[in-house]
């Protein structure tokens, strides 16, 4: 594999290993090796009367960079680790960024660059009108997921995904919508380097380039590669 494609793979770029299917009427990006997978999970899940949509798959590098930026700049609530919203305008570089880190990747290193990664929700729930928000407490035995959860819970790893995000394990926040084909993400894991994201951030559009820079080194020891272990 060339350099310049396994760079694209890793840090968010459309390449050719990436598919867009229609997976339950759902239009949904790929990477090629999980199209099977997902499709006999997400199959599976229908058949025992727990229809589930992907509400995020793969994230492109500027997709991620629009949403860090709205979340910066206060145009997208930003919260802190219990969930309440924070006044950005109040707070240091420093506060924000641990805020912004706590539940969302910087651009080039989201899972959801990979085409292994997917936010799931309860279809029922949405048809309903209900707007999944991803806090930890839908996935609650109150919450709209609970049926979901303890379905995850039971079957997830028979189809060889699991939830890298669990509490006391993960840098990130709990996000127990968030699954991962890990086959394949395992390898793109192995591939991430700070000196190839620094390169895209230096030219990106994003704001406080340097301060971001600055510290990936310790964001990637922190959350990328602290994750739950492989079940
Ligand atoms: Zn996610």
């Amino acid at each position: 594999m060339s350099n310049a494609h396994s760079k694209a793979i890793v840090y968010g770029m459309p390449n050719s290993d990436l598919k867009t299917v229609e997976i339950n009427g759902q239009e949904i990006t790929v990477h090629k090796e999980v199209v099977k997978p997902l499709t006999q999970l997400l199959g599976q899940l229908d058949n025992d009367g727990l229809t589930t949509n992907v509400v995020s798959h793969w994230r492109s590098f500027d997709h991620q960079c629009s949403i860090w930026t709205a979340k910066w700049q206060g145009k997208r609530t930003l919260l802190d680790r219990n969930e309440c919203p924070l006044q950005t305008e109040a707070l240091s570089n420093e506060q924000k960024f641990d805020a912004l880190c706590f539940w969302s990747a910087i651009p080039g290193l989201s899972r959801h660059h990979w085409g292994t990664d997917f936010d799931i929700f309860l279809a029922k729930p949405m048809a309903e009108g209900y707007q999944p928000q991803l806090i930890p407490s839908e996935f609650s035995s109150e919450g709209p997921a609970a049926s979901l959860e303890v379905w995850l819970d039971k079957h997830l790893t028979d189809y060889a995904f699991y939830r890298p995000y669990q509490d006391g394990f993960s840098g990130v926040s709990p996000e127990p919508w968030h699954i991962s084909y890990y086959p394949v993400a395992t390898e793109m894991l192995k591939k991430v380097e700070a000196t190839e994201v620094a390169s895209l951030i230096k030219h990106s559009k994003l704001p406080e380039k340097n301060f971001i820079v600055e510290r990936l080194e310790r964001y990637i020891a922190d959350y990328v590669e602290k994750v739950a272990p492989l079940p």
